[in-house]
């Protein structure tokens, strides 16, 4: 069978994509292929669709017994035959599974690294016949690489060892020229194709957002999940703390929400990411340890909490989002404190590896010089799609028109003046404190630690006052990137004055910055959002029908023991209303849907469509956005883009509300939203109700450890607003404000009569 006819048959595809088609001819050639491609390019079908062709096994290297589950049930379910073989079977079933192995009854067959050096399965390999040996991630080779796994340098051991040298095949989604390199070198691949595919992912939207404080982090990520509430999102944080107070921040806002970090037990975290992956939980708070080997295609948003330590674990994580090819947000919420947290990070990562010490300060500058770079990502006004392209080596410029910064309105600002100022205040300190001292002498701030060192006499002092505080940090940023200042690789980052000074001291040079609009006006609290809305290409009869659709694939996972994406994605469910399809025949030509696929479901969703159609003729999507975008066929989107007016109380929405005896603020907005016309109309945020209520006075703010909660004061009682003690899962104490009948009442009265949106 060629590759075509396998694409349909077991994939239900029609067309390949790019670089696709070509690595697997190179590998049905007999050749060595290298394909670096990004996250959701589709690496697996080019070495699995040869695997089919191929007389022999394949063997796929592969780093995550997840990875592996997922990859095996996803054949599987297509109607190939595959297996595992890792340490979470035992000694029987691995026994069991080599002796299948051996009768030719797997095509495929997933290994951990560590498994080749065994002897058990070094006697099958030497047996059997091997047609390919195709190692996925293959960066994890690299002690350049993030993810580096000793065992994977022996993978050649192994190849070297088997009777007949097979093809060689090798992916990952992030490489470095280096990393490049050691991989070629490594595996000793043999004049091998290699094959760099576009780094860019044109569904994704990447913004980042500048903010001071914790505070202003956690209002902003709350408003974003709770604009968010029926889509599924990942939140990275750089540590487990930072994880814990996020979840229990979502978690007291009533949002379902998993999390996941290595101080969990793997029982624990077991259950969180299944819950996730089974759309129980729909957001994942989690520290980098949570992703590789996740497949799950519709991750709505990705957002960081922290800034990561290099962009490639930032191009790897935010990668998570779209992979189905839909539009998908990928929003970093920095703030210089970052940098610190990822020194430490970096340091104890160092500090606790077995490496020569002479590999290790390698390791360390190699760190720095990729944080740099990660923190430049957040600081830069250029397009930011570019900006990671560039990183990836692809020669662009210009802008993309859909990334936060090319869509800001900037206005250059020339801050030479401040720009002195900052240079002299450095020489007055002696060159001996970092940005923070710096900008508190530059504001004249009456702070215990400036009176300490004796810092208000000096003439700096209060020379900057009536700035912004984040303002100067971004010119002492610019400063720092055009190397004017030099950053100390200390733990405490003092700023030092570097020659070029002088230039921009005697008149030479004049520094400009990109300010945004944003930025120049408020500090505000909630993210701008991207300007693109997001709408769904079905009417709302048309969601209804995706809804039960998605309901009933649900159902089929539960029974089948697989995640609902195994079973088929939402591009597939979005495809089937929109052709409704009635027949065998109409069926297979669903996007998605394979000969393997219809024979274990197909029926049964035709059935399901034909409830609830009842067998007449309809139409379930926009036919002008369909004209416009082409069918869903590949990387088509299928969100049509508005604008949406803001939230109203109308009459239709008044009569619906059901009053209850008392609720949560985020259950009552809950139910306003979904009585709304979504297709015209944004959501009604939590943040802005509560928003109002301190500022009227019937709530107050209260900061502990950190975090804002909302206390209800007497005012706020009157109305029917009260307090209940609960206790989170860490046996912590935590109010939630309850609202009871009279208080819902005043919100509506409230939402109709004053507040404006
Ligand atoms: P990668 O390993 O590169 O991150 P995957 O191999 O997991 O990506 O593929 C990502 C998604 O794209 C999967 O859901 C896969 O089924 C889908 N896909 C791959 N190739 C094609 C294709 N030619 N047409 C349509 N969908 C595809």
């Amino acid at each position: 069978m060629d590759k075509y006819r396998i694409l349909k048959k077991y994939f239900g595809y029609d067309t390949l994509r790019e670089g696709q088609a070509e690595l697997m001819d190179e590998i049905l050639q007999g050749r060595d292929v290298l394909g670096i491609m990004p996250t959701g390019a589709g690496k697996s079908l080019c070495y699995q669709i040869p695997a089919l062709i191929f007389p022999g096994i394949t063997l796929v290297i592969s780093p995550l017994i997840s990875l592996m589950t997922d990859q095996v049930k996803a054949l599987n379910q297509a109607g190939i035959h595959a297996a595992y073989i890792n340490s979470s079977l035992t000694e029987g079933q691995i026994a069991k599974a080599l002796e299948n192995a051996k009768r030719g009854q797997y095509k495929i067959i997933y290994v951990a690294p560590e498994r080749l050096e065994t002897e058990r399965f070094m006697e099958f390999a030497c047996g059997a016949d091997i047609s390919m040996v195709t190692v996925d991630e293959a960066h994890c080779i690299s002690q350049w690489g993030q993810d580096f796994r000793p065992s994977y340098v022996k993978i050649i051991k192994f190849i070297e060892r088997l009777a007949k040298r097979p093809v060689v095949s090798a992916f990952t989604a992030t490489a470095t020229e280096r990393v490049k390199e050691d991989i070629l070198c490594i595996l000793k691949l043999n004049q091998p194709k290699v094959l760099i595919t576009g780094f860019d992912r044109k569904n994704l939207f990447f913004k980042v957002v500048q903010q001071r404080s914790t505070k202003q982090k956690e209002a902003a990520i709350l408003s974003y999940v709770q604009e968010h509430m029926e889509d599924s999102g990942i939140i990275y944080c750089a540590t487990r703390k930072n994880v814990e107070a996020v979840w229990e921040l979502l978690q007291a806002n009533g949002i379902r929400s998993g999390k996941y970090h290595a101080g969990m037990s793997n029982e624990e975290r077991k259950q969180s990411q299944e819950d996730f992956i089974y759309d129980v939980s729909s957001v994942m708070v989690a520290t980098n340890a949570f992703g590789m080997g996740i497949d799950k295609s519709n991750v709505r948003y990705v957002l960081h909490y922290n800034m990561p330590q290099s962009m490639e674990n930032y191009y790897q994580e935010a990668g998570r989002a779209g992979r189905d090819g839909e539009e998908a947000e990928c929003i970093l919420f920095y703030s210089p404190q970052d940098v610190m947290i990822n020194r430490f990070l970096l340091e104890s990562k160092v500090g606790n590896s077995e490496l020569e010490p002479e590999n290790i300060m390698l390791l360390q500058e190699n760190d720095e010089v990729r944080l740099n770079k990660m923190n430049y990502y957040c600081l830069t006004k250029d397009c930011l799609r570019h900006y990671i392209l560039n990183y990836f080596g692809e020669q662009v410029s210009g802008r993309c028109e859909k990334c936060g910064n090319c869509q800001a309105e900037y206005e250059e600002k020339d801050v030479t003046d401040i720009c002195r100022d900052i240079i002299h205040c450095v020489e007055q300190l002696r060159q001996r404190y970092g940005m923070n001292v710096i900008v508190d002498t530059l504001l004249g701030r009456n702070k215990a630690k400036i009176r300490s060192l004796g810092l208000e006499s000096t003439p700096s002092f209060g020379i900057c006052k009536g700035e912004k505080e984040g303002f100067l940090k971004n010119i002492i940023g610019e400063l720092e990137q055009q190397g004017f200042l030099l950053p100390t690789k200390d733990k405490y980052m003092v700023l030092k004055l570097s020659q070029s000074c002088r230039e921009i001291q005697n008149g030479e040079r004049q520094i400009f910055i990109k300010v945004s609009k944003e930025e120049l006006q408020t500090q505000t609290t909630e993210t701008k959002k991207a300007s693109k809305r997001k709408s769904d290409l079905l009417t709302s009869k048309g969601l209804e029908l995706f809804d039960v659709l998605r309901e009933f694939r649900l159902a089929l996972a539960k029974e089948e023991a697989v995640p609902p994406y195994i079973i088929c994605s939402d591009k597939t469910l979005t495809d089937m209303c929109i052709k409704l399809p009635k027949n065998k025949q109409e069926m297979l030509n669903v996007n998605g849907i394979g000969e393997s696929k219809y024979e274990k479901y197909g029926e049964r969703f035709i059935e399901k469509l034909r409830e609830f159609t009842h067998g007449e003729e309809m139409t379930l999507y926009y036919e002008e956005a369909l004209t416009e975008q082409e069918p869903i066929a590949e990387e088509k989107t299928t969100k049509r883009k508005g604008k949406k007016s803001e939230f109203s109380l109308t009459p239709e929405i008044e009569q619906q509300i059901q009053y209850t005896q008392q609720t949560t603020i985020s259950d009552f907005v809950k139910q306003l939203n979904q009585y709304r016309n979504e297709d015209t109309t944004k959501c009604l945020s939590t943040t802005f109700i509560t928003r109002k209520l301190v500022e009227e006075g019937y709530l107050k703010e209260e900061i502990v450890d950190g975090k804002s909660w909302k206390r209800t004061l007497k005012k706020g009682e009157d109305i029917g607003i009260c307090e209940e003690t609960r206790q989170s899962q860490y046996g912590k104490e935590y109010q939630v404000l309850l609202y009871t009948k009279p208080a819902q009442e005043f919100l509506i009265n409230s939402l109709r009569d004053r507040w404006q949106i």
